[in-house]
């Protein structure tokens, strides 16, 4: 087809001869899709699950360092306690009577109390440290399978597209340039159909008085109209466009065609007839 053609010069034929050859592009570009299968969805997936687990990773690693700190700060005030301690009890020996004796002995008892609450929350944060390298054990291991799961499909991707880029890039070419000549509104529908159906199929041929698509037998009556090319026909249960499978054949030559099998149709009919009478004749004799 020309390239200058616009789309409003086509004829219902042309437009018709056109959808088919788009259809049959795009079915090449599926081809390529399923060959590819999941390995993008699966590549985007990993990729998601190791940020995921690296977020979780720094929150851990956070997490760690800020136990350490308040297990530093709280070594840092048992060591402020025991200052306190000693000094009390030094000042124990130059009380002057029993008053002031006891209240040095309730201050160093509030300061034991001090130290012991600090070590048990010391131990607490020991505890939480340890249970966040385990943690961080576990996720960097599983961060380490899953980047190793990750290069891997990368690489079987990366072979996949390299080998079938050039050809992709083509056809997606090749498709652009059809649907460039083709009315913008035939091929929203045709795009539309296509999203919808699970093979990817929106122009079928009529296969032994069926649709292509949907395998739903054809009235003859419509058959005839999807060979007569006047008018754009889409299945009555599944929307597809359908097309005569002797679309590239123009239809002034399918017609001369259709005219010999017509004729050697008729002759046949005549033969066979002639056979029969001449067998009646004989069967009478
Ligand atoms: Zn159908």
């Amino acid at each position: 087809m020309s390239k200058e053609k616009v789309s409003s010069e086509l004829s219902v034929e042309e437009k018709l001869r056109a959808l088919y050859n788009l259809q049959k592009v795009d079915s090449e570009i599926d081809k390529i899709k399923i060959l590819r299968g999941e390995l993008p969805l699966e590549v985007r997936d990993l990729e998601d699950e190791i940020a995921g687990l690296q977020t979780r990773i720094d929150k851990y690693e956070i997490e760690l360092k800020d136990n350490e700190t308040a297990i530093h700060n709280k070594n840092i005030e048992i060591d402020e306690a025991k200052v306190l301690i000693k000094k009390y009890t030094e000042q124990q020996n130059n009380v002057r009577n029993n008053r002031e004796f006891d209240a040095l002995s309730k201050e160093v008892e509030f300061q034991n109390l001090e130290i012991e609450l600090c070590e048990k929350k010391i131990r607490e944060f020991k505890y939480r440290i340890d249970e966040l390298n385990q943690l961080l054990t576990n996720s960097k291991n599983f961060i380490e399978e899953r980047t190793a799961d990750l290069e891997l499909k990368k690489k079987e991707l990366d072979d996949i597209t390299k080998e079938t880029q050039k050809e992709e890039s083509d056809l997606f070419k090749e498709s652009e340039e059809i649907a460039k000549s083709i009315d913008e509104r035939l091929v929203i529908a045709y795009k539309r159909i296509r999203s919808n159906a699970r093979n990817g199929l929106s122009v079928v041929t009529v296969e032994r008085d069926a649709c292509g698509g949907c395998f739903n037998k054809i009235p003859p009556q419509r058959q005839l109209e999807i060979r007569m090319r006047s008018k754009i026909t889409v299945c009555e249960y599944c929307g597809r466009i359908l097309i005569d499978k002797d679309i590239d054949i123009p239809i002034a030559e399918l017609e001369k065609q259709l005219q010999i099998e017509r004729e050697a149709a008729e002759d046949t009919k005549t033969k066979r007839a002639k056979r029969r009478s001449t067998r009646t004749k004989k069967d009478e004799e």
